[in-house]
């Protein structure tokens, strides 16, 4: 039997979906959306469905953005010759914090990880590939995974692919753990790994 009315407990179920939201969480902040006042909750409601519908990927970048091309890609002041390769937008927001890498990004929105489910067209490398063909001026890409089995082989898949371009293909490898991830790096660490990035072109 549950214990909460179906309403209130379609909306823990719902925050519980949430990733990092244990049930527990999940009906703390059930209960304090719901002792909100009425215009709170309705601003939050609105504010998630404003997102969901003013937010789409950058037809260059792959990143979530407002406006295309998003802010990174129109900055004049940007690197133009380098892209950053990761696999989500938060990814950015980590290498963004350490203000070492004035290039470009390619979001993949995942890894291509098969035996996870994830293939080749699951993930942005096709687009990766097409704007590496359209735009020569990229002369370096790099390979800014998460340090995982999957972001590795990631990477080394994409320097074979890349093999004959001619563009060198780095990886940030050394100082982060393997298993870990970017976003959970310290910027001392990040930093060094940036600065000490591997040649891994094939
Ligand atoms: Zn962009």
């Amino acid at each position: 039997m549950a214990r909460y009315s179906p309403s209130i407990q379609d909306l823990i179920n719902r925050l519980g979906a949430l990733p990092g939201i244990g049930a527990k969480s999940a009906t703390r902040v059930a209960l304090h959306i719901l002792n909100m006042p009425e215009e709170d909750a309705k601003g939050l409601s609105d504010s998630i469905i404003n997102a969901r519908k003013n937010t789409f990927r950058c037809s260059v970048c792959q990143n979530l953005t407002d406006s295309d091309p998003c802010p990174i890609c129109s900055d004049p002041s940007r690197d133009k010759t380098t892209v950053c390769v990761v696999e989500s937008p938060r990814d950015i927001l980590t290498m963004e914090r350490i203000h070492e890498y004035k290039g470009l990004y390619h979001v993949l929105h995942g890894v291509y990880d098969p035996a996870g489910g994830k293939a080749i067209a699951d993930i942005t490398l096709n687009q990766l590939i097409e704007r590496l063909t359209l735009h020569p001026e990229i002369n370096e890409v790099i390979m800014a995974t998460n340090p995982t089995i999957e972001g590795n082989a990631t990477a080394l898949y994409v320097s074979r692919l890349l093999s004959n371009s001619g563009i060198k293909i780095t990886r940030l490898a050394s100082g982060l753990p393997l298993g870990s991830e970017l976003e959970f790096s310290n910027d001392y660490t990040l930093t060094s790994a940036f600065k000490g990035r591997v040649d891994i072109t094939s």
